[in-house]
């Protein structure tokens, strides 16, 4: 296992960024790779371990996007990397619908134990958080036998196209990428910050909206599934006011609705529970799983009451990939890692610092117009002073000088103005803490 856990996890600056090695790579990058992929910092890396990304000229970068909240349990997590080691040396793949394996199995019952609900549970296995939410909505439909998909503002569910369909920004995800599948509907999403109405009453207006909308509008029992992200993330970290999602799920339930919770972004542990429907004791119907669950190696999952996942004829569900062994033993090394390492609480601890911190530069600099999140999943929306206009130029600006600085910071929203912190969740309370006060520098500078 050497070699992987030897980062010193301090920034350090070797050269400018991007340095000479990292300018050469990305002008073969340019060349050699299609223009439609974006590139949020201008370093190749070489390696990473835990919260620090180490780039071809030696300049060790904080990392706050954990991969796009990937990497909970860290970069190159030791339990991780041992198990992926073991794994590849054993068997690559044998396809799990042609010769099955039991660290599919295995994972399948981790997600069915861990996921919240006592009922019986089964899951599935797929590669990404796309093919996973097809899936769920795949099975949903082929359980109610019904077709209407109900959506929110703000939603963001991949790239697929029945998943463009889902999502609901147009650039850069659907523009021109069309035509997009049918019977999907989209509804208002409490957005805290830009609810027009009474601020105390939100959760039960916007329910009220919803309900109604989906009554007089699609029919309830023509709607097959209600999806929604219990923390929204590429829409800008928006969390749905306390209320509104458990009265969806009990109209949902009321009229034989699958309720869905895309937990790709915000499950195992980012959010300070291990899934974030929890904040509210919630029991979703079925939970899509995706990127924190396999330390970084691709696996996505859709885990439901059993009596929905069994609904599907044999062969009705698979794929060549779905499920890959070398993925399910990362899979079960990184729920292990998050059980041993407390990393639940360790969540919760970040998003304390995070929010006292950035509610102190709010104070501070009135472009932050709002800090919200939960648990190691915290944003903050940047406004035209006094306003709530977006200010999308001071996002780049402050972006791009903690980038100079070292420090990887990922965006998001709807108007492109909110900045995202997502670290590795076995950040040090050092590097977090050296990484915020390059965004009050920042800050300063504008
Ligand atoms: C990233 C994301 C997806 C898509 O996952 P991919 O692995 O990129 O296909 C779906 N839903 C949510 C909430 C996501 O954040």
């Amino acid at each position: 296992m050497a070699e992987t856990g030897s980062l010193p996890q301090t920034r350090h600056l070797a050269t400018e960024i991007p340095g000479p090695l990292s300018k050469a790579a990305i002008a073969r990058r340019n060349d050699a790779v299609s223009a439609g992929l974006g590139m949020a910092m201008p370093v190749i890396v070489k390696r990473a371990h835990d919260a620090i990304i180490e780039d071809i000229d030696g300049n060790r970068i904080i990392d706050f996007g954990a991969g796009i909240g990937v990497v909970n349990v860290g970069n190159s997590a030791p339990r991780v990397v041992k198990a992926v080691q073991d794994a590849v040396a054993n068997f690559t793949h044998t396809n799990f619908t042609t010769v099955p394996y039991l660290e599919y199995i295995e994972v399948c019952e981790a997600l069915n134990r861990l996921t919240p609900g006592s009922f019986k549970k089964k899951s599935i296995l797929q590669n990404s958080g796309a093919e996973a939410v097809e899936n769920a909505i795949k099975i949903a439909r082929h359980y109610t036998k019904r077709a209407a998909v109900v959506v929110f503002e703000h939603a963001y569910h991949g790239r697929t196209n029945l998943t463009m369909a889902l999502t609901a920004k147009n650039i850069p995800y659907k523009d021109g990428f069309g035509p997009f599948a049918s019977e999907i509907y989209r509804m208002p999403l409490p957005y805290r910050f830009r609810w027009d109405g009474n601020p105390d009453t939100i959760a039960q207006d916007a329910l009220e909206i919803v309900t109604h909308k989906i009554e007089k509008e699609i029919g309830a029992d023509r709607v097959a599934a209600i999806l929604i992200e219990p923390v929204i993330g590429e829409g800008g970290f928006i969390v749905p006011p306390e209320g509104f999602m458990p009265g969806l799920q009990e109209f949902a339930t009321k009229h034989g609705i699958v309720f869905i919770a895309d937990e790709v972004q915000s499950g195992f542990a980012r959010t300070g529970k291990l899934f974030a429907v929890e904040h509210e004791g919630m029991t979703p119907d079925m939970i899509i799983t995706a990127k924190g669950i396999a330390g970084g190696l691709p696996l996505a999952a859709v885990t439901a009451r059993a009596e929905i996942m069994d609904s599907s004829h044999v062969g009705g569900l698979g794929g060549t990939y779905g499920g890959n062994p070398i993925a399910c033993a990362a899979a079960l090394a990184a729920i292990k890692t998050i059980e041993e390492e407390k990393l639940v609480e360790r969540a919760a601890h970040i998003g304390k610092i995070l929010v006292d911190t950035l509610n102190e530069l709010k104070v501070k600099y009135p472009v932050i117009g709002d800090v919200r999140g939960r648990g190691a999943m915290v944003a903050i929306e940047l406004v035209k002073p006094g306003t709530k206009d977006p200010n999308p130029d001071a996002m780049t600006k402050v972006i791009k000088y903690c980038q100079s600085k070292g420090v990887l910071i990922l965006t998001a929203g709807t108007y492109g103005n909110v900045i995202r912190f997502l670290p590795p969740i076995v950040i040090t309370d050092e590097l977090l803490k050296d990484g915020l006060s390059v965004l009050a520098e920042g800050f300063a500078t504008l």
